[in-house]
């Protein structure tokens, strides 16, 4: 126990027990804190100026459990890499408890490397440090970026190695989320033809998430077209990004259509369809621009296992169900278009806005041309910004493409109609100058990793919480790496 104190208000942990297992938080040896998310702290409530402290750091390790607290491993299944797994679970983390923000929304706070638990399989529970900064800076940017995804409550260091392709320092991830429900949560129960917890589970999810589906004639239906907007909107979003998720394994895929687990994920520089960067995605399963179909492939598996809810009779379920999903390509590209007319400075709508955007796409596939400076740059040939002027044809390998390319997009921007200045100002409001580049992360977790200083980490967290300010030209936070920076393949650390 601890003198801190923490608002819970568990919903979870009410639940039947066949949905988790109480499980403490295995302590660790010397905790100390890397880094407080003072703003979440905030939002949550949470007192940021006791928490950053050694009592703080004893919470974020495990080593010391606030009272209000429920310490429970959550139960799921799920398919990994399309092969079914039928019981994962939490193996490395521990749901402390949920908080009411001060916005009103409950939220999850998790531990993650906290030790084993009945989920752990072979593994030792623990995460190690480059993981759990990948996770934190990332999480963070997607935060800024305006994406929905868990966050970054907090992260330490545990004064213990675990052992991956060699010893590493371990260190502790504080994970916020609407919640940790995954599609693999419903397929935990559905493979199980539990019934009863299914429905406990549907309803559970509808009162914490999609509240408007429980006055729907039928709900479970409902519940799945809400969860299938949300995720087309979430993969729009990456997909505007140039961000690849790396294990969208359905027990990586968030009811709540936040990004979650966040493992050898990483963004683009050059855009290529086929960027593939997790060491264990071989086949390029959930490349880059495999990830809007994979979901819709994910948003079946959930479909599947409400179909007992949505009708006893089968054959009414499956059509019912069925429809649902397949409203979800035109709701994806419903959203994709909108998030390219943004990235283009459009504010009015045309038919063929789509193939202006995908074969500017082409364009910078064929000419190597960095996908978040080529959209960030666009703004120069409207107003150059005097803090960095770069002209983005210089970034393509192809220039003529690009400038014929161009014609077409000013064409259609004097249709729009829209002033200079104010086109110019939505376009760097859309396209951020600042992502955590691949080379910037790798470079950050080196410095953490071999000698202990969390300087560069710092700093790129405070970088990417601004990503849409102009940097000076060169700026080695908008410099795409070097040839010899470039980063080929990230792990899982797990
Ligand atoms: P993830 O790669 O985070 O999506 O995890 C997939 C599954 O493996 C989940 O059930 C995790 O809890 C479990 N897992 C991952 N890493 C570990 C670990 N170090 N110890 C125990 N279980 C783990
Ligand atoms: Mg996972």
């Amino acid at each position: 126990m601890t003198a801190i104190s923490i608002p819970f208000a568990n919903s979870y942990a009410a639940l039947p027990d066949r949905f988790f297992v109480r499980q403490a938080p295995d302590p660790v040896r010397a905790p100390a804190l890397i880094r407080l998310n003072r703003p979440l702290c905030d939002l949550l409530g949470l007192d940021a100026d006791a928490l950053s402290s050694d009592e703080g750091a004893a919470i974020f390790a495990g080593n010391a459990v606030p009272e209000g607290a429920e310490p429970i491993a959550q139960a799921y299944a799920g398919h990994q890499f399309g092969g079914w797994v039928p019981q994962l679970g939490d193996g490395r983390a521990v749901l402390l408890g949920e908080v009411v923000g001060t916005d009103g929304l409950r939220r999850d706070v998790q531990l993650k490397g906290s030790g084993r638990t009945p989920f752990s399989r072979g593994g030792d529970g623990r995460a190690a440090l480059g993981p759990v900064l990948r996770e934190y800076v990332v999480s963070e940017a997607m935060h800024a970026l305006g994406v929905p995804t868990t966050r970054a409550l907090a992260a330490v260091t545990t004064g213990q190695d675990v052992i991956r392709e060699g010893y590493l320092p371990g260190a502790v991830l504080t994970r916020v989320a609407q919640s940790h429900v995954r599609v693999g949560t419903f397929q935990y129960f559905a493979a199980r033809r539990d019934e009863e917890a299914l429905r406990t589970l549907a309803d559970y999810v509808i009162d914490r998430h999609y509240p408007e589906a429980a006055r729907a004639d039928n709900p479970y239906t409902a519940l799945l077209a809400a969860v299938v907007a949300r995720q087309a909107g979430l993969v729009a979003k990456w997909f505007g990004l140039g961000f690849i998720h790396g294990v969208m394994n359905t027990d990586n895929t968030s009811v709540a259509g936040e990004t979650i687990d966040y493992g050898p994920c990483a963004f683009m520089d050059i855009y290529h369809p086929g960027t593939v960067f997790s060491s264990i995605d071989h086949g390029g399963r959930y490349a880059f621009a495999n990830q809007p179909s994979i979901l819709q492939w994910n948003l079946a598996q959930l479909a599947q296992c409400l179909m007992p809810l949505i009708d006893p009779d089968g054959d009414k379920a499956l059509a019912l169900a069925q429809a649902e999903v397949d409203a979800y390509p035109a709701a994806f590209e419903a959203a994709l278009i909108a998030e390219f007319r943004a990235k283009l400075g459009l504010a009015t709508a045309q038919d063929d806005d789509l193939s202006l955007a995908t074969d500017l796409l082409a364009c910078m596939a064929e000419g190597e041309a960095d996908f978040t400076n080529t959209f960030r740059y666009l703004a120069n040939r409207i107003e150059a910004d005097p803090a960095d002027d770069t002209d983005p044809a210089s970034l393509f390998n192809n220039p003529d493409a690009f400038e014929a390319w161009a014609a077409r997009w000013r064409a259609r921007l004097s249709e729009d109609g829209r002033a200079a200045d104010a086109c110019a100002a939505a376009l760097r409001d859309k396209n951020p100058a600042v992502i955590p580049r691949n080379h910037l992360v790798e470079a950050a977790i080196r410095a953490a990793e071999d000698n202990g200083d969390f300087a560069p980490f710092n700093a790129l967290v405070e970088e990417v919480l601004r990503p849409y300010a102009t940097r000076p030209a060169g700026s080695r936070y908008v410099r795409p790496p070097a040839p010899d920076e470039v980063v080929q393949q990230t792990f899982c650390g797990t």
